[in-house]
Parts: structure tokens; C-alpha cells; sequence
């Protein structure tokens, strides 16, 4: 694992000579945060207001484009041209319900675009004008690149940037392309939570020995991400991860803005629902007192004329808010304990519980974290808003080379969510290569053989999924190996290797072993394909139906080792050395035997038998062909 870092290193150090230092940046729902490594550490860049933290926000004017606090600060009188939350429609389709049900949030307006993509419409300089999502979120990166220039005093073109350990590959794309929008060049996309754990790794390693287990508690505006790595001589590697893509403050804050509506109905006779503009500046309101309340155990709501003339002024006790969120605290905890299970790790062998995300901040999160793990104390020593960008720093020293030898032999390693593997036929089972929450990179081989006599091609599929038939899995991609020279079923083999390097991406190759034929397929960052909704829908499935998994996958096992057992015999009696050597009554009473079982076998395509039927079969063939299979 050393050598692969240091082999990065010295690649990209040799690529990026004379191009400037490499930033880390975290590109949050709600803010985003930049990083450098400077004079041996990382330091926070400061924004033009002086904050450590940047609104993810754009705001278009009559006159001119604001981007970050500015944007933010004129939100109220502003609300539908104030974009934010770009980051929940990045790579993602109008028709998805996720983003129905947010459009249904938002002030500003958005609509179906080409391709089912969705369009964010504004008003800007006096005329209508429509955004991507990527376009967005890159004018936001782009502001986060002219910070860390104008902090360096120097042109800043390389980035490690970071993404919700879920992102699918669109998603992941289109976060890509938004750098190359904004003049970026990503060295390497990390997962949010592990970045927050790379910072936290740093500060302990100088004094670290032995193996640690820690589990990242990032909660953030807009999503809810649990991993669980170990950390042993300086190489993280991620055990599990969990997460809720919709599931942070400003769901908590949303929350509170019903509670609002629903008081000023009361007092005033009003529905305000309706009213994007009251909403926006009820909702500033709200996002205020939240804060307010991880300090304060009560706080005010003042909003002048929120609807017509009518002065809006209210009060809510930290009970309130509480208790307003308390199903939504559960289900964050719930994920953590949905991570330890799926990493089969019991939540006492958890040394170090880390938390990350601004609203990690709320005493009630914290309090349930803390229940959950027997009273354990939480790490909290990282600033939890800039624990990722932290982390993308560092992550860009090592690959720059420009860090010291403390970052030297820090080595990531992620994990597939779901297991990967093949089948050779369109309705058949699954063969698992590499297992569910296997880390990467990862290579991982097995030998397949033909299933017809004198076959020639054999057509490898690609699937990922926990269930045994290939049919209840997701199909990945397919290839078909040609050149294998024509022999009895179960002779000729083929070597199916999967390989998937450090940034997720899967190749497949079979080769086969006599002459060297050999195809391959890629498949680009499988490893986020999936939202944690499905892979958690797929886990479920699994644990549902696997008393009818098992059942079947013993059937098959039962079935192929009675088939491949009397394919072997029938080889072995047609080899004229052997077959000589017996006397015809019995080399035809054997024969008959194996051909009966064959054709019994066979007679059942589509249909498996009890398991015990191909057993009591199979023991009744060995006894006849007991002659010649010793
Ligand atoms: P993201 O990366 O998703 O943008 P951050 O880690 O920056 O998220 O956290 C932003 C969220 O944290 C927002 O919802 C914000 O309201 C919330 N937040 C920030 N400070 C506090 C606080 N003191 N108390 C509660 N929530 C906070
Ligand atoms: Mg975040």
C-alpha cells in the first residue's frame, strides 16, 4: 500500500511542478469550506467576509452575480433568484420524487429541462435565464478557487474535492464537470466522511499505536453520512458506510418553519404556505434560532411585515425544537447503528466516535450519539464545519507531494456497497467475487468452465447484488470470450479476474487458460450507482428472502456437483486408457448410468428438484462408477 502512495506521489508531484499548491474543498449542500496545506499544517482559507465557512449560494440581480455570504445576505429580498441546495439537484433527473419534493421547498423556480434534466430558472440582468445544477455549483467552486487565490497571492488550478460517500455516477460526474467549469483540476474526488476522518487520523497518528476503530458522525444541511473505518499504521481503511442523501439542518429547520406557519395561522387567520417570499424570510428566521438554540435553551422569531403589514414575533425552547426533530435525531442514529451491523462490529469495539457537519452542533444529536455508545465520550477536538475540507487538504499534499513525512503513509481505502459478481447465463445465479463492504482497491479471481460440450464462446455477466439469482440483481454489463477450443462440458476454463482500482472503477476481464484468449470490460465507478435508499432496499431484500436464497443456492450446489460429477466420469470412461482397461459389461453399465443422470438432470431446465433428490442421485452414480473414479 506504500508503495502505490508513494508511486502517486512522485506521478503527481512530477505532473504538478510549477503549477501551484493543490486546495482541498469541501463542496457542502449549504456551505463549503477550502482548504490548504501551508508551513507544515493545514490552514482554513478565510473568505472576503472573513468566515471560515462559505453559503453554497448564487443570487442573481438586476445588475449583478453574487456568489457565497453576498448571495446569502440578500436572500430575503430575493428569494427567487437566490439559488441554493444545487448540490440536492447535481446529476439528478426533474422526475425524481426526491427532487419534486424539494422543488415543492424551494423559493426559486425550476423546471423539466432536455434530457429530463433540471433547470433552474432566474431572472438576471433583466432577462430569464436558465442554470444546471452543475453550472451553479461550479460558480460556487469557482469562488472557492479565487479565496484560496487571493490567500495564496498565486494561480490555484489542482483541488481534491469531496462528495457524500452515496453519490451515484451522475452525480459524481456532474460534480466533475462543475470543476471543469469552474478552471479546476480534481486530482481526486474522496468521500466526505473519510475526509473528515483523514483530519482526524492526522492529529492522532503522532501518538498512535496499534489498531483503531472510529466511526464518523457527519451531519450536515443536507445529508446524514455514517462510516466506519479502521485506522492502523497510518492506512484508513473504510469498514461500512450508511447514509441518508435527505436527511440534515435544514430538515430540521423545515421543521421548525411548519411549526411557524402553522402559529401564524392561529394568530392571524393566515396560510403563509404559498408565499415564497414569506417563507424565504421565515425560513432565515428559523435557521437563526437553530443555532441560537445549540446554545440558548430558548430564543425569539422576529420577522417585520412577513405577510402584508403584519409583524411576525414568536418563541421557541430548545424542548420545542427537539421535539419538533426528535424522529429525525432517531433515524441519524438508527444509520449509525445500521453502519456497525453491516460492518458486523459491535458498537463497544468503536474506540473513537467522531463527529463532523455543522449540525453535529445540536446538544440533542449529540446527547442521543453519545447514549447510543454507553456513554462514550465524542471526539470533537476538529472544527465539525471544516473536518472535510481539512481532510481534502491534506488528501491533496499527499498527492501533490507537498505534504511532510506525517502524511506519508496515509493510504484510502473505500468499500463496495453491495457484492459484485458474475453469471454465464441470462437466467442463472449469481457467483460472488468480491463480497459486500470488500475494500478497494481489490483484485479477486475465479475459475469458470464451460456448461455445454465443444462450447466455444462463453458470455460473462456482470451483476451486483445480494440475492442468489442473477435475476434479483443489477445487471452491470456483459462480454463474451471467444476462442476456446472445442472440448467435453466442464473441461475448458476460462480465469474471470475483477479488479477494481482506488477510485472505484471495476474491470472484468476472462481469460482463457489454454490458448490465452482473453476480453475485458470496464465499468466506471460502479461504487456509486446506487442511492443508500436502494442499496439499503437491496440489504433488506437480502436479509427478507434469504431462508429462499439459501434453499436455492443449495439446490444449484446440489445440482452442479451431481452434473459436474457425472460429466467427470463420462470423461474419464471415454478416454481410451481407461475405458480399455474395463470389461464391457461394466464400461456399459456405467455409461448407461451416467447418460440416465445426465438426461435426468437436464430434463429439469428451468426448474431445480429438492436438493436432497441430486444428492441421493449422486451417491447412487458414485457407488456405480466406484471402478473408475478411484
Ligand atoms: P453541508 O456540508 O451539508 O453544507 P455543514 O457541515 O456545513 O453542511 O453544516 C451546515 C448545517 O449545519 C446547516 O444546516 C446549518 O444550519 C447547521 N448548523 C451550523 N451551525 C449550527 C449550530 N450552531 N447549531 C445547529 N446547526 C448548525
Ligand atoms: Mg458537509
Amino acid at each position: 500500500m506504500e508503495s502505490l502512495n508513494s508511486c502517486f506521489r512522485k506521478i503527481m508531484s512530477k505532473s504538478n511542478q510549477g503549477e501551484g499548491p493543490a486546495i482541498g474543498i469541501d463542496l457542502g449542500t449549504t456551505y463549503s469550506c477550502v482548504a490548504v496545506w501551508q508551513n507544515e499544517r493545514v490552514e482554513i482559507i478565510v473568505n472576503d467576509q472573513g468566515n471560515r465557512t462559505t453559503p453554497s449560494y448564487v443570487a442573481f440581480t438586476p445588475t449583478q452575480r453574487l456568489v457565497g455570504d453576498a448571495a446569502m445576505n440578500q436572500v430575503a429580498c430575493n428569494p427567487t433568484n437566490s439559488v441554493y441546495d444545487a448540490k440536492r439537484l447535481i446529476g439528478r433527473r426533474f422526475s425524481d420524487p426526491l427532487v419534486q419534493n424539494d422543488i415543492n421547498l424551494w423559493p426559486f423556480k425550476v423546471i423539466k429541462g432536455p434530457g429530463d434534466k433540471p433547470m433552474i430558472v432566474v431572472n438576471y440582468k433583466g432577462k430569464e435565464k436558465r442554470f444546471a445544477a452543475k453550472e451553479i455549483s461550479s460558480m460556487i467552486l469557482k469562488k472557492m478557487k479565487e479565496m484560496a487565490e487571493a490567500y495564496l497571492g498565486t494561480t490555484v488550478k489542482n483541488a481534491v474535492v469531496t462528495v457524500p460517500a452515496y453519490f451515484n455516477d451522475s452525480q459524481y460526474k456532474a460534480t466533475k464537470d462543475a470543476g471543469g467549469i469552474a478552471g479546476l483540476n480534481f486530482l481526486r474526488i474522496i468521500n466526505e466522511p473519510t475526509a473528515a476522518a483523514i483530519a482526524y487520523g492526522i492529529e492522532k497518528m503522532a501518538g498512535n499505536i496499534g489498531k483503531r476503530n472510529v466511526l464518523i458522525f457527519d451531519l450536515g444541511g443536507g445529508t446524514t453520512d455514517v462510516s466506519l473505518l479502521t485506522i492502523e499504521n497510518g492506512v484508513f481503511k473504510v469498514k461500512a458506510v450508511a447514509g441518508d442523501t435527505h436527511l440534515g439542518g435544514e430538515d430540521f429547520a423545515n421543521r421548525m418553519v411548519k411549526y411557524f406557519i402553522e402559529i401564524f395561522k392561529r394568530q392571524h387567520k393566515v396560510n403563509i404556505s404559498d408565499n415564497s417570499k414569506a417563507i424565504r424570510r421565515l425560513r432565515t428566521a428559523c435557521e437563526k434560532a437553530k443555532w441560537l438554540l445549540s446554545s440558548a435553551i430558548e430564543t425569539n422569531i422576529e420577522v417585520d411585515s412577513l405577510y402584508k403589514d403584519i409583524d411576525f414575533f414568536s418563541t421557541i425552547t430548545r424542548a420545542k425544537f427537539e421535539e419538533l426533530n426528535m424522529d429525525l435525531f432517531k433515524k441519524c442514529i438508527d444509520i449509525v447503528e445500521k453502519c456497525l451491523t453491516d460492518a458486523k462490529m459491535d458498537k463497544s469495539c468503536v474506540h473513537d466516535v467522531v463527529v463532523s457537519g455543522g449540525s453535529s452542533r445540536i446538544p440533542k444529536v449529540q446527547q442521543l450519539l453519545q447514549d447510543f455508545f454507553n456513554g462514550k465520550e465524542l471526539c470533537k477536538s476538529i472544527n465539525p464545519d471544516e473536518a472535510v475540507a481539512y481532510g481534502a487538504a491534506v488528501q491533496a499534499a499527499i498527492l501533490t507531494g507537498t505534504g511532510n513525512e506525517k502524511l506519508q503513509d496515509i493510504v484510502l481505502l473505500d468499500v463496495t456497497p453491495l457484492s459484485l459478481g458474475i453469471s454465464v447465463r441470462h437466467t442463472s445465479d449469481m457467483f460472488v467475487l468480491i463480497p459486500r463492504n470488500s475494500s478497494f482497491p481489490a483484485k479477486k479471481e475465479r475459475n469458470v468452465t464451460t456448461i455445454c460440450d465443444n462450447q466455444t464462446s462463453m458470455r460473462i455477466l456482470v451483476y451486483e447484488g445480494e440475492r442468489a439469482r442473477n435475476r434479483d440483481n443489477i445487471f452491470l454489463g456483459e462480454f463474451v470470450l471467444h476462442g476456446i477450443p472445442p472440448a467435453p462440458r466442464g473441461v475448458a476454463n476460462a480465469n474471470v479476474c475483477f479488479d477494481i482500482d482506488a477510485n472505484g472503477i471495476l474491470s472484468v476481464s476472462a481469460k482463457e487458460t489454454t490458448t490465452g484468449s482473453m476480453r475485458k470490460i470496464t465499468i466506471t465507478k460502479y461504487k456509486s450507482r446506487l442511492s443508500s435508499e436502494m442499496i439499503n432496499r437491496r440489504v433488506k431484500d437480502a436479509e427478507m428472502y434469504k431462508a429462499k436464497d439459501d434453499k436455492h443456492r443449495k439446490k444449484v450446489n446440489a445440482k452442479a456437483a451431481l452434473e459436474n460429477y457425472a460429466y467427470k466420469m463420462r470423461n474419464i470412461i471415454n478416454d481410451e486408457k481407461i475405458g480399455a482397461k474395463l470389461d464391457p459389461a461394466s464400461k456399459k453399465k456405467i455409461k448407461d448410468a451416467i447418460k440416465l443422470v445426465i438426461q435426468w438432470s437436464g430434463s429439469f431446465l428451468h426448474q431445480l428438484q429438492d436438493s436432497e433428490l441430486y444428492e441421493d442421485k449422486l451417491k447412487w452414480l458414485q457407488s456405480i462408477c466406484k471402478p473408475i473414479s478411484s
